[in-house]
């Protein structure tokens, strides 16, 4: 797939762009190397001045960044500009944090002294896709760079100006030349980056597919990896919850980034008793989405990020109806230009449709029914994925029932579930392994060195 810029409202080309030539790469490569040495030496006072900076502009510059980020993917434009707001949050936080979380940790062993001293690994090879291309990088990069590791970014071939505008705010925030580069290669050249002597560590945030290869490639080469990968998040409303609110919730995180998040609520699952209203007032909300051009703050839904996305989704909507759920709302592609596809709801597919176990990135909601409790948890649990939860009751007790019988990562009561630097982000089974942002984040990319002196 070629590096471009394709505007998905259009399908026009943009810009294209030349991979990066085999001593191209080498020489970023070494040059990552090189910085480390003297990188891994800064202080934190330095890294916190530069992550503030970084921080700074992300705020001043964040209506520049959001056009190159709605022209590049289609995501609504005010939701772009608050993304690079967002990334602040995680820059400030690290800023906040970093040193306190990095700081040696002392162990009473009885005798002698012992501590725990946390280094840098080196260069991370980051893995990153174009869906939130501002976020998923920063709340990687900010306590990589904080921890004194360099990074190197593979962006998604889709979004190659993001990738440039984000090694130029590193660069302008006053982080040494190499601490953070763009590498502009295909998906081919990824593996010999990973098998690299001199990267250190691996991070994914994509699909099911490419954890897998990614992560028998960091596997072979016994390198540190962290998979953040999809998931098919259950949106669970028993009789006790809000109807109005949780109404309202559904159709935002269903339509959140024009459907295609990780933690998007995908299935929703409802209680038998109030699985009739819930049903009518979510297709009539979802019927009032106005889907159009995202460069219009009016515009809730625009278009799906590639024609490769749009055709993925339609097929598996397809086949959900083919195997027999009921298409109360949308169901195909929007006539025209650029990758239009509308707010569509599927009901009750059986166990054997995609819409009942696998992703769907898009805006394309499937609901269920649950009998009760035990019966609303089998269902949360029978996809191979466990990233997201949100479970709407008033009821403590099925509060705890969820919040303990969940195989996901996150499970959030009577809210969206969203990321915040403070909180651990990440999933079980097939969502991947390891986790993002908050303390445990900075600590997955450090060498966590025990040392006793008698
Ligand atoms: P991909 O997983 O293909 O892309 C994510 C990143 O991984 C991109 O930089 C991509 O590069 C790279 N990549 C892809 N395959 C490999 C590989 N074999 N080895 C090394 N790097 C690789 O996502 P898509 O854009 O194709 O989206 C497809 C599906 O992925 C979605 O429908 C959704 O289910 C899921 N997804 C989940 C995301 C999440 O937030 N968890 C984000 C994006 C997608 P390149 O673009 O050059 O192929």
């Amino acid at each position: 797939m070629a590096i471009s810029t394709i505007d998905p409202a259009t399908g026009k080309t943009l810009r294209t762009f030349t991979p990066l030539s085999a001593e191209e790469l080498e020489a970023k490569l070494q040059t990552a190397a090189d910085t480390f040495r003297t990188y891994r030496e800064t202080t934190f006072a330095d890294r916190v001045t530069w992550l503030r900076r970084a921080a700074d502009l992300l705020e001043a510059e964040a209506d520049r960044y959001g056009r190159i980020m709605t022209q590049e993917m289609g995501k609504p434009i005010d939701a772009a500009k608050a993304e690079a707001k967002k990334c602040a949050t995680a820059c400030r936080y690290y800023v906040d944090k970093g040193e306190s979380l990095l700081r040696d940790r002392l162990v009473d062993m009885g005798t002698g002294r012992a501590f725990v001293r946390y280094q840098p690994l080196g260069p991370v090879l980051a893995i990153m896709p174009w869906n939130f291309p501002f976020w998923q990088v920063v709340r990687f990069a900010a306590p990589a760079l904080m921890a004194g590791n360099v990074g190197l970014l593979k962006h998604a071939h889709n979004v190659p100006q993001c990738a440039l505008a984000l090694e130029e705010l590193f660069l302008q925030a006053g982080f040494p030349r190499g601490a953070f580069q763009t590498l502009l290669i295909e998906t081919a050249d990824v593996h010999r980056v990973i098998e690299d002597r001199r990267v250190r560590a691996v991070t994914l945030t994509g699909s099911e597919g490419a954890g897998r290869a990614v992560g028998a490639a960091a596997g072979k080469a016994i390198k540190k990896v962290v998979l953040e990968l999809g998931g098919s998040d259950p949106f669970i409303v028993m009789p006790s919850a809000d109807m109005e609110k949780a109404v309202e919730t559904a159709v935002s995180a269903r339509l959140i980034n024009n459907g295609q998040s990780c933690i998007a609520a995908k299935r929703f699952i409802v209680a038998d008793a109030i699985y009739p209203e819930f049903e009518r007032r979510f297709v009539e909300r979802m019927k009032r989405v106005t889907v159009g051009d995202p460069m219009d703050a009016k515009t809730d839904l625009g278009p799906l990020a590639t024609r490769g996305i749009l055709d993925g989704l339609h097929a598996q909507v397809e086949a959900s109806v083919k195997a027999g759920a009921r298409l109360l709302l949308g169901g195909k592609p929007l006539e025209g230009p650029g990758n239009f596809y509308p707010a569509t709801v599927l009901a009750e597919p059986p166990p054997q449709a995609p819409a009942f176990h696998d992703e769907l990135f898009g805006p394309v909601a499937t609901l269920l029914r649950a009998r009760d409790v035990d019966h609303a948890l089998e269902l949360a649990n029978a996809t191979p994925f466990g990233l997201g939860a949100s479970v709407w009751t008033q009821d403590e007790a099925e509060q705890r029932r969820f919040i303990d019988g969940i195989d996901a990562g996150m499970v959030f009561v009577n809210a969206l579930v969203a990321s915040d630097a403070r909180l651990p982000f990440g999933g079980v089974k097939h969502s991947g392994h390891g986790r993002e942002l908050a303390d445990v984040g900075i600590h997955e990319f450090v060498n966590i060195k025990s040392v006793r002196i008698a």
